[in-house]
This record gives structure tokens, C-alpha cells and sequence, in this order.
């Protein structure tokens, strides 16, 4: 068995990456079971550079392949914010239902609808430096009233486009088959398969994530 590390302590990240990564050979390890500290300073403004700095940073540390994700919510009418600053809306200590609320009460002057996008890019990091890089879009618009309670984030009030559902009123196996994070993951697949030697090996017909 081969492990990846995902360099995330978001428990939703967590849940949607280890479920779109559940192929056979891989184990997908987080940082705290193998014992280091996952937090980065996000100091790029670019999805891309923080993606790629979370992921080479923690390959270092941790001596295995590393997959990192950087996200954000771009709304068209805030000029694309609060895009990669998503989670630091409200600064440090802000729960998502107040960064929800935050974000309402800037739209509220706005007329609607309140076109926005959710993005992903996907960073793969080997121990010695190398790095391969994926993206994703989700689009839709912003609601003002929250509907459904799964996922995390802004998810309640993010409705899909081309559907009347939100982000929050699908399962993981529905969001992952839609969502910003499961395109970008589905793209670097591939490359992860090769890199890790997966590719052309028997694993049998279990899965890889200790089931
Ligand atoms: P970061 O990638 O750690 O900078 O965090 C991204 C932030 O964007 C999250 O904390 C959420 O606020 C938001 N975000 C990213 N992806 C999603 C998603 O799938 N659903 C809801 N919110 C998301």
C-alpha cells in the first residue's frame, strides 16, 4: 500500500478527499495520524501558490506524497472576493455560519442574482520538491436564506447552477460528483496513479482506505 497525506485539518475537506481518493493500493493519511501539524500560512493570493506551498511544505515534513487543496467562493458583484481569503472572511476564530452571515450582509446593497463561483486548485508534492497542479470551477449563485445541513462552509447558501439545490443539500457522493474539489481531483488523478506507482499493479478488490 502506497499513503498520501492530505494536508488539510478541515474535517469537510477531509471527508470529500479521502471519499474521491478510495482507489485501490492508496491509504490517505491526515495529519494527525501520522503526528505533524498541517497549518501553513497562506500567504500566496493565488489558489495555485497556496496549494502548492501547503503540499511541498508538508511532503517535507512528513517524507511522503502529499496532496493539498486551496479553495475559494468568487462572487462576481464583490469583484471575485472573497476567493482564496474564503476562510479568513471575519478573521481568526470565525465560525462558518458568521462567515455565511458576513457575506450576506455585503451582498444585501447588491441587486440579485448574486452569480459566484467556487474554485479549486489541487497540489500533488513529492518529499524531494516536485509539484503537479489541478483545477476545478463549480458555478452557481449565492441564495439569501440557508438551505440543507450537509457539507461545510458556504455550502447552504451556494445553489448550484443548472439545479435547485444547494451544496448543502446534497450528499458527499452527489456533491463529489459535481463539485469544484472533485473536478480538480478527478483532472490530477491520473498523474497521482503515475507518480505513486499505481498504475498497472494488481491491488485485489479492496479498498485502500482501511476498510
Ligand atoms: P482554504 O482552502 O483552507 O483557504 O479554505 C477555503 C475556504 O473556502 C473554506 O474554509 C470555505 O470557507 C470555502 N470553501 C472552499 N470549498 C468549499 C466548499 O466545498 N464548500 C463550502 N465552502 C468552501
Amino acid at each position: 500500500m502506497v499513503r498520501l497525506l492530505i494536508a488539510s485539518s478541515n474535517p469537510g475537506k477531509l471527508r470529500e478527499i479521502r471519499a474521491l481518493l478510495d482507489i485501490p493500493g492508496l491509504v490517505a493519511v491526515d495529519p494527525t495520524m501520522i503526528g505533524i501539524r498541517s497549518q501553513v500560512d497562506e500567504t500566496g493570493d493565488q489558489y495555485a501558490d497556496n496549494a502548492h506551498l501547503k503540499a511541498s511544505i508538508s511532503a517535507r515534513a512528513s517524507g511522503i506524497w502529499t496532496l493539498a487543496d486551496d479553495s475559494g467562493l468568487e462572487v462576481d458583484v464583490l469583484g471575485g472576493a472573497p476567493g482564496p481569503r474564503s476562510a479568513r472572511l471575519g478573521g481568526p476564530g470565525t465560525s462558518d455560519a458568521v462567515r455565511r452571515r458576513l457575506l450576506l450582509e455585503k451582498l444585501r446593497p447588491h441587486p440579485q442574482p448574486w452569480t459566484a463561483r467556487f474554485r479549486c486548485v489541487v497540489a500533488l508534492a513529492s518529499p524531494e520538491g516536485e509539484v503537479d497542479l489541478a483545477d476545478g470551477t463549480c458555478l452557481g449563485e449565492i441564495i439569501a436564506t440557508e438551505r440543507g445541513s450537509a457539507g461545510f462552509g458556504y455550502d447552504p447558501i451556494f445553489l448550484i447552477q443548472g439545479t435547485d439545490y444547494t451544496m448543502a443539500e446534497l450528499s458527499l457522493e452527489e456533491k463529489n460528483r459535481l463539485s469544484h474539489r472533485a473536478k480538480a481531483i478527478k483532472t490530477l488523478l491520473p498523474t497521482l496513479k503515475n507518480r505513486l506507482g499505481l498504475v498497472g499493479r494488481d491491488w485485489g478488490q479492496g479498498s485502500g482506505n482501511g476498510d
